[in-house]
């Protein structure tokens, strides 16, 4: 990030052996995203370690494959002390010294983390105490304020103590909202908060995860034109159902056919919040890459950020 914007992916640990096939297997996801050059791939961690076995499976294959740096994402959720050290031991064991250091989505009806930490700069202290400086240590950073937090200054705050006890960088939650974007980066730097900034980018290639991920829990703005897109190509009467007495009068290809103009002009929509993004003074791109290839392809090679690695 030193040098020029950084490009990343970030994908999940599959929970079956045919999804982890698809992914990590020879020709898989994986295979095919190392093509287009990140610098490197970051894979998510559910919150209380329940798929952490196939998160370390998912990055001992991206490390084997030397294509890009092997990131992983950590939360406090369950965790104790004792725990936590022995599993980012594990990590540099297998060679992976990145982590993105976070509190982790509440499972519902959770109160607290039900661990050592109540909050990701905690665990930031913590990392650092014992590990030194063998962990690069990226954070999250929420451009409207995270769903939970106080006030929007006192989240800024919490952003600044997590780069105080030794965070390298931000990696931020999905923002459409650009004008609230420009103003949260204003905010942050006049904070002293001097991290570079990975912006976070879910494609818009669906409209039931694109209104799943805004409102389940993050509650994120969505802007006009992305509204309309979503109006436009509803699948009536509830994209919420592949059923298809749900779908009403609507037939199969009429449903499918709305959904892949959805991804078209989706597609296009990411593109174009990509230009906007990269005109904002930021230090990297990181795709959600969902576990796909063939449209987060696209996204990469349209919008020009191949052509800055190549
Ligand atoms: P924190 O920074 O700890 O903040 C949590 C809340 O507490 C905020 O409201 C903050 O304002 C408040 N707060 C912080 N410190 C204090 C304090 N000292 N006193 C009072 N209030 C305080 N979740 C997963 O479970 N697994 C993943 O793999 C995962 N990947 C993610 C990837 C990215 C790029 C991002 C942006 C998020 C990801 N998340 C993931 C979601 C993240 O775990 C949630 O957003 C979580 O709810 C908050 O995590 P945090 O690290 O931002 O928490």
């Amino acid at each position: 990030m030193k040098e020029r914007m950084a490009f990343s992916f970030e994908v999940f640990p599959p929970k079956t052996d045919a999804g982890m096939e698809k992914l990590a297997g020879k020709g898989g996801v994986l295979e095919k995203l190392y093509s287009l050059r990140p610098d490197y791939i970051s894979c998510t961690y559910g919150a209380g370690g329940g798929n952490a076995g196939r998160n370390l499976e998912v990055l001992d294959s991206i490390k084997a494959a030397g294509a890009a740096v092997p990131v992983t994402h950590f939360t406090c959720i369950g965790n104790t002390k004792p725990g936590i050290k022995e599993q980012l031991q594990a990590y540099l064991d297998h060679g992976i010294d990145h982590m993105l250091a976070l509190r982790g989505d509440l499972p519902f009806g959770w109160t607290g983390t039900g661990g050592d930490f109540r909050y990701a700069t905690e665990l930031v202290k913590f990392t650092r105490a014992q590990f030194g400086d063998k962990f690069t240590i990226a954070v999250a950073g929420s451009p409207e304020g995270h769903i939970s937090c106080r006030s929007i200054d006192a989240d800024i705050s919490f952003l600044k103590q997590k780069q105080d006890e030794g965070a390298d960088y931000i990696m931020t939650q999905l923002c459409w909202d650009m004008d609230q974007f420009r103003w949260w980066l204003d905010a942050i730097r006049a904070a002293g908060v001097t991290m570079p900034v990975d912006v976070g980018i879910m494609p818009a290639l669906d409209a039931r995860a694109t209104i799943n991920m805004a409102l389940s829990r993050n509650g994120c703005v969505m802007p006009r034109e992305l509204s309309v897109l979503i109006s436009r190509y509803w699948t009536f009467p509830d994209p919420f159902t592949a059923d298809a007495e749900a779908k009403g009068s609507k037939s199969d290809a009429e449903y499918d056919q709305k959904k892949a103009a959805f991804r078209e002009a989706g597609i296009e929509y990411t593109i174009k919040l990509i230009d906007e993004y990269r005109v904002a003074g930021i230090d990297g791109i990181h795709l959600y890459a969902l576990n796909k290839y063939d449209d987060v392809a696209r996204i990469v090679k349209d919008s020009g950020i191949k052509d800055i690695i190549d």
